[in-house]
């Protein structure tokens, strides 16, 4: 029974009330690591009830300090000691009120918080979600003015409390579910004007692409006139998603990009689809596939795979170079070539380092940089006196219509260079995005 006639909870909780006016709530608060399954104002009501109890007991054993004590803590005590007060007193009790840390708003504002914030997710089609509070320092201040000075170690935060509670009356009106690590919304309490707000989390979806048409632009691409370059783009095959999910619009994060020329076929292109501020979460991930898939028949093909988290965004953009990609250009050369040309030309790029300045057709709008990248194989096939087909194996990030025509010199070694006459990339399709990274040799 050590600990029962140890128990401190009362001695500080007097001390406390000796000194601060606080509510049951916020007088709970500063016990809230103690008992399972209670709310604080349980919590509070109980140690008020308790101490009530206890010098009424000294009070009846004759204990002249229990007298001024309780005397003393009844109109902070409240309602659990008016009845005692008045026998002892012979006076009504005037209770003091006026909770120091939340000036006794707090219970009332929970509630009034949560139906505030079942108002706003009204037009929101979601599962899961989180409360976050915003707490003005004052109240932190004051709560933690009380902690330090009564050693109270078993309290929690007034946002903590907010958030639970809050999130309490969500979970049993609305049938949500709390979700910690990836939530559908993220329920915004402020606590200095006790408004709510809802934050919509983006929701990203890990995906794969292919590009099946040409003339088709990864992002959307708008001219300094305000034109479209061109008609269509992988990101508008998207933005069904944004209308699909009542959302303000999506963004295309891919790995790495081909020109709007190349078709992408083969493995298909990894990509992330961030879909922003959307009110409708609860659509699976195979009905949005089919209706893209629908959307931008013959154009595009997507398949969706699972949900993303935020982290993987950067590394899908960021991995472009650590994947290897396999080409296919229909080249038209200058000359009529031989099969020894074509063979020699496999020889020459088997592991060949090319250095090659950003190409003159991007350097208006890329850093102009000059980049060092492997092209490990080459395999040629001749299709006509002046044109041949190249399956290209090379590090990602190599601009391939260069590495063909050589760019004036700005891409060494190239295709021209090597055979010694003009060549060109009439066509190019990227039939492979492959995972490994090839060590440099
Ligand atoms: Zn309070």
């Amino acid at each position: 029974m050590k600990y029962v006639d140890a128990c401190s909870i009362l001695g500080k909780a007097a001390r406390i009330l000796e000194n601060y006016t606080l509510c049951d709530n916020c007088l709970g608060r500063m016990f809230a690591l103690l008992g399972r399954g209670l709310t604080n104002e349980e919590r509070g009501k109980t140690i008020k009830t308790m101490l009530t109890m206890c010098l009424h007991e000294g009070i009846r054993e004759g204990d002249a300090d229990s007298i001024e004590v309780f005397k003393k803590l009844a109109p902070r005590l409240g309602d659990v000691a008016s009845k005692l007060y008045e026998e002892i007193s012979g006076n009504h009790l005037e209770e003091a009120g006026g909770c120091y840390i939340c000036g006794d708003k707090l219970s009332r504002l929970i509630v009034k918080a949560a139906q505030d914030a079942m108002v706003n997710l009204k037009e929101y089609k979601i599962r899961t979600f989180l409360v976050a509070s915003r707490i003005p320092s004052v109240l932190a201040s004051r709560e933690d003015e009380i902690k330090r000075l009564f050693g109270l170690s078993y309290a929690e935060s007034i946002g903590s409390e907010v958030k639970r509670e809050v999130s309490k009356i969500l979970q049993r009106e609305l049938g949500l579910i709390p979700d910690f690590e990836n939530p559908d919304v993220i329920v915004e309490v402020d606590l200095s004007t006790w408004g709510t707000r809802v934050l919509s989390m983006p929701i990203l979806i890990r995906g794969v692409y292919w590009k099946l048409g040409r003339r088709i632009s990864q992002t959307i691409w708008v001219t300094r006139r305000g034109e479209r370059r061109y008609a269509f783009s992988v990101e508008d095959g998207l933005s069904v998603l944004a209308e699909l999910l009542d959302a303000e619009n999506v963004i295309l994060h891919a790995s790495g990009r081909e020109d709007a020329d190349a078709r992408m076929l083969g493995t298909g292109r990894p990509f992330i689809v961030e879909v922003k501020n959307a009110r409708i979460k609860t659509v699976d991930i195979a009905i949005l596939e089919k209706h893209i898939n629908k959307y931008s028949s013959r154009l595009l093909e997507f398949k969706l795979h699972s949900k993303a988290r935020r982290a993987e965004v950067s590394e899908i953009k960021g991995d472009e170079s650590k994947r290897s990609k396999i080409y296919k250009a229909l080249v038209v050369t200058e000359e009529p070539i031989s099969d020894s040309d074509l063979r020699g030309l496999e020889g020459f790029f088997n592991k060949k380092l090319v250095r090659q300045r950003t190409p003159t057709r991007v350097r208006h709008r890329r850093p102009d940089v000059i980049r060092e990248r492997i092209v490990f194989s080459v395999k040629n096939r001749k299709i006509g006196k002046r044109v041949f087909e190249s399956l290209i194996h090379a590090e990602g990030g190599l601009y391939i219509k260069e590495l063909v025509s050589g760019d004036n010199g700005d891409t060494s070694p190239s295709f021209a260079e090597y055979l010694g006459m003009n060549a060109y990339c009439a066509s190019l399709d990227v039939i492979a995005v492959l995972g490994l990274h090839l060590r440099r040799v």
